[in-house]
């Protein structure tokens, strides 16, 4: 967790959340932004370099060098070390208390370059005294890398070392470090964002975007020029949308990176989506299914056969609930294969083909030919047309497991989008075992969330989705806590408040009663109604229990399930 935060630390500052903002909040902001924009004013007239020094990254090893009174005393905070030069970010280099601060550092043996930072900046980037990771020092990354020893991780000090070095490496050895540093991160993208005099480059972490640093152009287009040759892209083509794709081996994990382009202004903007082939998939509890969900998706073991499919948006953990559930297929008396595009996941035991839509291996022609291969279980990545919707629904006819994800908004829209691509209600009302549709809402921080009294209006939104709740599964229903937990943002969770992600879901468990609905032509609504007596709550429900159980915040819900 500690890489991990300096990594991101600047998202705590520059991040934002969702959550909606105060106007008192919205006035501390602005004001705050006029603070760092006329400290950087002053520092053009000092002729220093400008630091946002809340926003930057710093090792908290570095605090080692001052103690946190004499900081304060001093109204100044160390934020960047090699060897024994030190850089120290300051309000006002001529008062007399903090020249008498960088006289006893120069008198330990530090040479000291000044930067010019707010007053208010250096306030808050002083809290990183107060953090566990400068209090206990630094402990073991959460991710899968923990216990691998990789020499870029060493090399990895913050993102300052890392920009650096992405200055001064040759562009390949750059790009290593730059993937490492982001799998370090937990993020699932990179984002290369050009702009005239720099590259902003950001890392999306639980869904959120944040920004980590910002290169040169001339390091941006030599990293571009490696990025695009490396994903066999066209190098003199910079005018058109390309895609790419590589891989490389962390310790014999293959990571896989599909890259993308779009020409912008000042140069092409690349996104870098990370797969990570090792990662390890957490149990549905661990997602966050719990009760009727949770029920319905463990029990979809027993199946012989049928459509199980999973929908959601992109981001919404599709992929993560699907490979959770093939998983629990896995098993040595059963056939599992997968048509996936692309492979995002080596599991073991299961037979996996890449699509190859230029050479016209297409999950309808795939799923055909895997048909031939006597599976007991076939996952394929995604239904998007009528070709493919109709063999998968045939295969669930046939004696098969059918795994899939949809684009689909809810549960019951899925029954409605098969039946507009053109499959035959007959078809999809027999085929048809398990539809779930999901969101991901950021976990509040369990180091600092902070409880408060619940407001009336929180009240009165947790009692209508508790009223429903009622309605569905009285023995889901909980009082409303007198205290919710609210985000406060802390150093363990950069600021934000938020740690992780779970599921928000609702699961249609198709019976009779149901599959009769379908045939007789009933509307999305009567639908609902119907799943809603077997148990059936909605996405925003389980969310508002998990709001209740101290896990998340209604504006958290709110920001997934209002579209
Ligand atoms: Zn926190």
């Amino acid at each position: 967790m500690a890489d991990t935060q300096k990594i991101v630390a600047q998202g705590a500052v520059q991040g934002g959340s969702a959550e909606p903002v105060s106007s008192e909040q919205a006035l501390t902001r602005i004001n705050r932004d006029l603070e760092e924009k006329s400290a950087r004013e002053r520092a053009g007239q000092l002729k220093l370099p400008y630091i946002d020094v809340a926003g930057f990254p710093t090792n908290p090893d570095i605090l080692h060098t001052l103690p946190v009174e004499e900081a304060r005393a001093g109204v100044l905070m160390p934020f960047y070390k090699v060897g024994k030069s030190l850089r120290i970010a300051v309000a006002d280099p001529a008062s007399p208390e903090t020249q008498r601060v960088i006289a006893s550092l120069q008198a330990a043996g530090f040479a000291v370059e000044l930067s010019l930072a707010s007053a208010a900046g250096i306030a808050d980037a002083q809290k990183l005294y107060a953090s566990d990771q400068y209090q206990l020092k630094v402990e073991a990354p959460q991710n899968n890398l923990e216990d691998q020893n990789i020499q870029y991780e060493k090399e990895l000090e913050d993102t300052t070392e890392l920009k650096k070095q992405l200055e001064e490496l040759p562009a390949e050895e750059g790009l290593n470090l730059l993937h490492v540093s982001a799998i370090k991160a937990g993020a699932s993208d990179i984002h290369y964002e050009p702009e005239e005099k720099i590259c902003r480059m950001r890392f999306r972490i639980d869904g959120i975007l944040r920004p980590v640093f910002e290169i040169s152009q001339e390091t941006y287009k030599r990293l571009a020029n490696q990025l695009k040759y490396k994903a066999g892209m066209k190098l003199n083509i910079t005018s058109e949308p390309q895609d790419g794709r590589f891989s490389f081996l962390i310790n014999s994990r293959k990571i896989d990176v599909r890259v993308s382009s779009i020409p912008l202004e000042y140069g092409e903007s690349f996104v870098c989506r990370i797969l990570d082939s090792g990662k390890k998939f957490g149990s549905f509890e661990e997602l966050g299914f719990s009760g009727h969900s949770l029920k319905v998706l463990t029990d979809a073991s027993n199946l012989a056969q049928g459509m199980v499919l999973v929908t959601g948006p992109t981001g919404s953990g599709k992929t993560t609930t699907l490979y959770v559930l093939l998983t629990m297929f896995n098993q040595p008396d059963s056939k599992v294969i997968t048509l996936e595009d692309p492979i995002e996941y080596h599991l073991l035991g299961v037979t996996q083909s890449q699509i190859n839509e230029k050479r016209g291996y297409t999950f309808s022609s795939g799923l055909r030919a895997v048909l031939r291969h006597d599976p007991d279980v076939v996952m394929i990545g995604e239904i998007r047309d009528l070709e493919t919707a109709e063999v998968a629904v045939q295969a669930a006819l046939t004696g098969h497991v059918l795994l899939s994800t949809l684009h689909t908004n809810s549960a019951i829209e899925t029954v409605v989008r098969l039946t507009t691509m053109g499959v035959s209600p007959v078809m999809v009302a027999p085929a048809l075992s398990i539809l779930t549709a999901q969101r991901l809402v950021r976990r509040l921080c369990a180091t600092c969330a902070q409880s408060a009294p619940t407001t009336a209006e929180e009240r009165g939104v947790l009692e209508k989705s508790l009223q429903q709740i009622t309605a569905v599964d009285p023995s889901a229903v909980v009082p409303i806590p007198e205290q919710l937990l609210a985000a406060k943002g802390c150093v363990e969770c950069n600021g934000l408040g938020f740690r992780g992600q779970m599921v928000i879901v609702e699961v249609l468990h198709f019976d009779d009663e149901l599959r009769q609905g379908i045939l007789d032509g009933k509307s999305a609504a009567q639908l609902t109604a119907i799943a809603r007596t077997k148990g059936m709550l909605s996405m925003a429900d389980d969310g508002m229990l998990k709001v209740i159980a101290g896990q998340t915040t209604i504006a958290e819900v709110q920001r997934v399930t209002t579209t």
